[in-house]
């Protein structure tokens, strides 16, 4: 029997949008060539941020997301009982330090950008960003708070909402890998060749993170996602010293570059189990997995910058992950027009953990063919901005 929707990705987008439409009472099947969380989802932080976005598109996306985690969690933790563990859900809030007084004036127009796009951002004085971190470096320049910044653990996330999904009665092929579509004869996506036999769909939503450009490839389509890798210091737990997410000014401009060279920014915060994650980097290399010495190096030399008690810590480990990168910084939500019944929930880059609850929201909408809590036109793949990226292979 055909389903209503076969989703390709059991990562935090494949989950929050199986949750969401089989909440809305589509059939679901996920497939997923490894397991649940076993792509970037389980290789990145939990950051959930409004304060690294610019006015714009990702902003919207990001402020409505940021409405809807506190009761998902709620939810998430009353379907699923006492034995499942805590998706660690805090509302810790962002500072942004500038360290010299060239990043001060960027960081504080930034700031007030935002706060025209109806963002929360403080600006503290050095005295009180120390009152909020004391062991912060004697030579912050200048500081924003914001108070809507928030985490969660991303693995335990991804698995809950998938959890979840599974109570709603979604379906959960994992270890099954796409080989090839099923047409009906009138050229529509009806199908899948996958390892574990033939699955038929009224839709094919490709989740894939950022191999979604492989597998719409494989299934005939041309999607520009690529991999931006990522890398992460873990120290050993250690007594909590750092209480919020603590970043450098300058990270919000590699996050909107398209520099494919090495670029790393300070971003610095503990988790629920005592350990301080220290990120990250930002480089093109393909799908090469290698941890690179000259990005830990660099991650870990800017830390210090921004909490110099960092150098007697202990690295207990570290790990790289892939964003799905896409050429205009923003993911694609909704139908492939090119391809009848195929669909695409993809391309978030470092911000796909965020954004997952309101991509699943929109999706939902759009396919059930109601009005969407927000413009859907700015995720679309018609949209302008990426045009020339799909012509350059057309
Ligand atoms: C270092 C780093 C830090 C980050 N920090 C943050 C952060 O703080 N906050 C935030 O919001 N985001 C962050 N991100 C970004 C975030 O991790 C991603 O945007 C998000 O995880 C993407 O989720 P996804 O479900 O699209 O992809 P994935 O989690 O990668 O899931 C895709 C799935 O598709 C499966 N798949 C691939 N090919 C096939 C196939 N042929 N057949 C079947 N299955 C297939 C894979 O096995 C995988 O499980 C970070 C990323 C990195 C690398």
């Amino acid at each position: 029997m055909a389903d209503d929707v076969i989703i390709i990705g059991a990562g935090i987008i494949g989950a929050a949008c199986a949750r969401a439409l089989a909440v809305a009472g589509y059939t679901v099947t996920v497939i997923d060539r490894g397991t649940v969380a076993g792509g970037t989802s389980s290789a990145c932080e939990g950051n959930l941020l409004v304060s690294d976005k610019g006015p714009g598109h990702e902003l919207v996306l990001a402020q409505f997301a940021s409405t809807l985690w506190k009761q998902a969690v709620a939810d998430l933790a009353e379907q699923l009982g006492d034995g499942f563990p805590s998706v660690e859900y805090d509302q810790k809030g962002g500072l942004v330090v500038a360290t010299t007084p060239a990043g001060a004036g960027p960081l504080l127009a930034f700031a007030e950008s935002q706060r025209a796009a109806g963002v929360d951002a403080r600006v503290i004085s050095v005295a009180d960003a120390h009152e909020l971190e004391p062991d912060l470096a004697p030579w912050i320049e200048a500081a924003v708070h914001y108070p809507e910044d928030a985490q969660v653990q991303p693995t335990i996330a991804t698995d809950a909402l998938m959890s979840s999904a599974r109570l709603f009665g979604a379906r959960v092929l994992e270890n099954t890998t796409v080989l090839g579509p099923i047409f009906d004869s009138a050229g529509a996506l009806t199908g899948l060749v996958t390892s574990a036999g033939e699955l038929r769909a009224d839709r094919i939503l490709v989740a894939a993170g950022p191999w979604s450009g492989e597998v719409a490839a494989l299934l005939g389509q041309h999607l520009p996602v690529r991999p931006r890798r990522g890398e992460v210091l873990v120290t050993s737990r250690m007594r909590h010293r750092i209480f919020h997410k603590v970043y450098d000014a300058d990270y919000v401009g590699a996050v909107g570059s398209d520099d494919s060279a090495l670029q790393t920014s300070s971003v610095v915060e503990s988790t629920g189990s005592g350990t301080v994650l220290i990120g990250s980097s930002r480089q093109q290399v393909g799908f090469d997995a290698r941890l690179r010495v000259d990005a830990l190096h660099e991650i870990a030399a800017k830390a210090l910058r921004l909490f110099p008690f960092l150098a007697d810590a202990a690295i207990m480990r570290s790990y790289g992950g892939f964003r799905p990168f896409m050429p205009d910084h923003l993911p694609v939500i909704g139908e492939d027009p090119r391809m009848p019944g195929l669909w695409h929930a993809t391309g978030h880059e470092g911000a796909g953990i965020g954004l997952s609850l309101a991509t699943a929201d929109l999706l939902v909408d759009l396919m059930r063919g109601v009005p969407p809590k927000l413009d859907p036109s700015p995720f679309s793949l018609t949209r302008a901005s990426l045009a020339s990226h799909l012509m350059e292979v057309a």
